[in-house]
């Protein structure tokens, strides 16, 4: 099995940077006409950017209203969208969904992307997957892409004046990043871009857990001050772990899933999916959770155990059931929550020992009685 190492063909991060739209466009030779896919907030905040940006540059864009879910029938209306205005680029602009969704029409016609996140909740934007979903919300496929996006723009700013949950639960979708990363070197699994992970990858899954303990909770306190006071009256020291914490979230999330791997933290984070209590739970609030449950799984060191723990308690990301709406579990739900997590071709199975729904539903349970402990 070879190496394979994945990635989007451009990064840009810093404040104000989505004003650089088509400079950053014209830089890469994309084309119009453009149609950007667009949640409502992303258009209230940036819309009159992107008319400035976008215009002189040579590009009208078209702003397509996202319709508030990942599904074949959005993907289908904006693809429709898409081949009335002859469009040779799509941008997804907003949360996970909206680019998810703008990914898969990209797809659909061959056209290149750009993914436009304003906020940093998972690490998605610069991935070449779509979560598809039923107009009722519930996951149908996990579709995958010949390309990568040819562009990432991070606009800082924007993502700073969000609110701090989505930069937290972002840090839980970090924070699963290494381990399964390891999990997936010492098993030899194949990740998603039809690879083993280089050492590439797997150097910045570990930096992505590093910049996680050095800056989290300074990102997060420094977001929690700039919306306290509409985003002024912040120090270089706090808005450089800004800064790191979204990177982290984003980009070295995002190519340490993608050409590492992904193990239980996720397979349990699916498993957690098949239960009501949890669904306002966010993506990385499940995925924190399931980490800490993968390093019962693995009976990793009391240390690593109680520092991941110590991390997750220091943002505020979820260590019990009860944090995540399951509190009171009945054994019938916890069994079919590891029942789920073991199916055929799940994730949990990139662990390098074999695994057993009894075995999620114990490394579960010992999460959730460590993580009442002290
Ligand atoms: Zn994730």
């Amino acid at each position: 099995m070879a190496e394979v190492f994945a990635a989007p063909s451009r990064y840009v991060q810093g404040p104000g940077v989505a004003a650089t739209l088509g400079d950053e466009m014209t830089r890469l030779g994309l084309e119009g006409p453009v149609l950007i896919l667009a949640g409502a907030s992303a258009v209230r905040r940036l819309g009159a950017i992107w008319e400035q940006s976008l215009g002189p540059a040579g590009f009208a864009p078209t702003i397509h209203p996202f319709g508030g879910e990942c599904s074949r029938r959005e993907i289908a209306a904006v693809a429709d969208a898409a081949r009335g205005l002859a469009a040779r680029t799509i941008v997804g602009a907003g949360g996970g969904k909206a680019i998810d969704t703008a990914r898969a029409v990209a797809a659909e016609l061959d056209l290149d992307i750009v993914s436009l996140p304003t906020i940093a909740s998972t690490d998605a934007p610069t991935s070449a997957i779509s979560v598809i979903y039923s107009d009722e919300g519930v996951v149908e496929e996990s579709r995958l892409h010949p390309r990568n996006p040819a562009l990432v723009l991070v606009d800082t700013d924007v993502i700073l004046a969000a609110p701090e949950r989505y930069l937290v639960a972002g840090m839980g979708d970090a924070l699963s990043t290494w381990f399964e990363a390891r999990a997936c070197a010492r098993s030899g699994a194949t990740h998603s871009r039809g690879g083993t992970p280089t050492r590439a990858a797997l150097a910045l899954a570990e930096l992505c857990w590093k910049t996680l303990r050095a800056d989290g909770t300074a990102a997060l306190a420094a977001q929690r001050a700039a919306n306290q006071t509409g985003g002024r009256a912040m120090d270089a020291g706090a808005r450089g772990a800004f800064e790191r914490i979204v990177e982290a979230n984003t980009l070295l999330s995002g190519l340490g899933f993608e050409s590492a791997g992904l193990a239980a933290a996720h397979g349990i984070h699916n498993g957690l999916t098949v239960a009501p209590g949890c669904h306002a739970a966010l993506h990385g609030e499940k995925v924190a959770f399931g980490t800490f449950a993968q390093l019962c799984l693995e009976d990793a060191p009391a240390g690593e155990i109680a520092e991941v723990l110590a991390f997750c308690r220091s943002v505020g990301l979820p260590v019990t059931l009860r944090q995540l709406g399951l509190g009171g579990i009945d054994g019938g739900l916890l069994q079919q929550i590891a029942t789920r997590a073991v199916q055929t071709g799940e994730v949990t199975h990139n662990e390098p020992f074999p695994v057993t729904a009894a075995m999620v539903e114990g490394a579960i349970r010992r999460a959730d009685a460590v993580g009442q402990g002290g």
